[in-house]
């Protein structure tokens, strides 16, 4: 056995083509040489996952999920068959797994399935060979063997998850970006890198948009104190570590702004205004399995009243299929829905003991002319929808404004 055990994740722009594939090998070959034990998971090459569900769209804008998890868990097959095919090339051992050979055992909610117990014997019996470990990440198996998907951006927690179950020493997560940033180096130039961030704040900036990490695996890493350090796949600099504590001389009230350009909204006009029927409308909904966000019921005049909602941009045909059936039930009128929006939110824990933060918000969307169409709030972010081709100019104006231009 090695001198510790390093878990690596590296993310499908990571892997994109043969020269980062080989860029990766040479990494985990260069740990290897030091002495430590590896298990590298591996997300699909480049854009791999998204081509597949626009594959599946073609075919049945529908499909079922089930069949969805065994095209989807394809992509992640490739690369780390290739990944270990790489580092044979290069005179070293490894071997590749899929989730379901490893032992990553999952409920039975496909496309969005929870991990319940990692086996972790078989990576445990090919470390002790000497073997670099690679597993595929995103996936795993219903306990009588059918594929899951662990939701978008799981190879995340694939790493996290193993990282806890093989008590690891470190779990890195390479991208194609230096770290956690205060908002999305593609948007601002002016991000800057942030050295350290608590659970909380990633969890929060996860859920809110930023896709840098996925948020469940934040909230595994959170409840089993695993620090995960997010770092460059094409760059030595260290990045951002991801802990549960930071010291900081100064509380800043703003850490961070994100977006997130993956939801629309739904309005169901004339709801008959009197008890049970949002009820009725949400159970509905709730029981088709899609998970509603941000929620408004505007004020009642005329004894009917709308109610708009926000939900996942890849649940909308299914969601507006559900509300319609609901709105005939219960007397309403039109549905109507609108992908043409997207979220923006300020997070900060700083928040907590500062007053006016919501207000500047405000007055900066204001300033740029931009309308808001829906509100909500947390202890630690604000968050306003508003039109899908205003949102890089308010994260830019947000950034500005709450000091985080370096
Ligand atoms: P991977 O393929 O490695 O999983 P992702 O595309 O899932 O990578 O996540 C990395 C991307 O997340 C970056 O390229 C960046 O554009 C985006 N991103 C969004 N918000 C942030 C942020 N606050 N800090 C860093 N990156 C961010
Ligand atoms: N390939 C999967 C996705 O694109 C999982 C991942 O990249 O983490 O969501
Ligand atoms: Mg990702």
């Amino acid at each position: 056995m090695g001198k510790a055990l390093i878990v690596q994740k590296f993310g499908g722009s990571s892997v994109a083509n043969v020269e980062r594939i080989q860029n990766v090998a040479r990494r985990v070959t260069g740990y290897r040489k030091k002495g430590y034990d590896l298990v590298v998971v591996v997300s699909a090459l480049g854009d791999t996952t998204d081509e597949l569900i626009e594959l599946a769209d073609k075919i049945n804008p529908e499909p079922s999920e089930r069949e969805m998890d065994m095209l989807l868990s394809t992509g992640e097959q490739i690369s780390v068959a290739l990944l270990a095919m790489a580092i044979h090339k290069l005179g070293y051992e490894a071997i590749s797994f899929t989730g379901l050979q490893v032992g990553i055992i999952t409920d039975t909610s496909h496309t969005r399935a929870r991990i319940v117990k990692i086996d972790t014997k078989k990576i445990s019996d090919e470390l002790k060979k000497g073997k670099i470990v690679i597993v595929a990440g995103f996936q795993g198996t219903t306990p009588d063997q059918h594929i899951t998907t662990l939701g978008r951006g799981g190879s995340d927690l694939t790493a996290v998850a193993l990282a806890k179950e093989l008590k690891a020493d470190q779990c890195e997560i390479y991208t194609d970006v230096e770290g956690i940033y205060s908002t999305d180096p593609r948007i601002e130039p002016k991000a800057g890198k942030i050295d350290a961030i608590t659970y909380d704040e990633m969890l929060e900036m996860a859920s809110l948009g930023a896709q840098v990490m996925q948020a469940r695996s934040i909230e595994v890493a959170k409840k089993f104190d695993v620090p995960i350090h997010v770092r460059s796949s094409l760059s030595e600099k260290p990045g951002t570590m991801i802990v549960r504590e930071v010291k900081r001389m100064e509380e800043v009230v703003v850490n961070a702004i994100t977006l997130n350009k993956n939801e629309s909204k739904i309005t169901v006009c004339d709801v008959p205004d009197k008890p049970g029927v949002a009820a009725k409308i949400f159970k509905n909904l709730a029981s088709g399995g899609v998970n509603v966000d941000m929620i408004v019921q505007n004020v009642s005049h005329t004894r009917k009243t709308d109610i708009s909602f926000t939900i996942q941009k890849a649940e909308l045909a299914k969601t507006m299929r559900l509300v319609r059936k609901a709105a005939a039930k219960v007397g309403a009128g039109e549905v109507v829905e609108d992908a043409d929006i997207a979220r923006v939110s300020i997070v900060g824990v700083g928040m907590k003991s500062h007053s006016g933060v919501a207000a500047t918000m405000f007055e900066t969307l204001a300033r740029k002319k931009i309308n808001i169409e829906m509100i909500s709030t947390s202890d630690i972010s604000i968050s306003c929808i508003i039109k899908k081709n205003k949102v890089e100019s308010a994260v830019r104006a947000l950034h500005g404004k709450f000091g985080l231009n370096k």
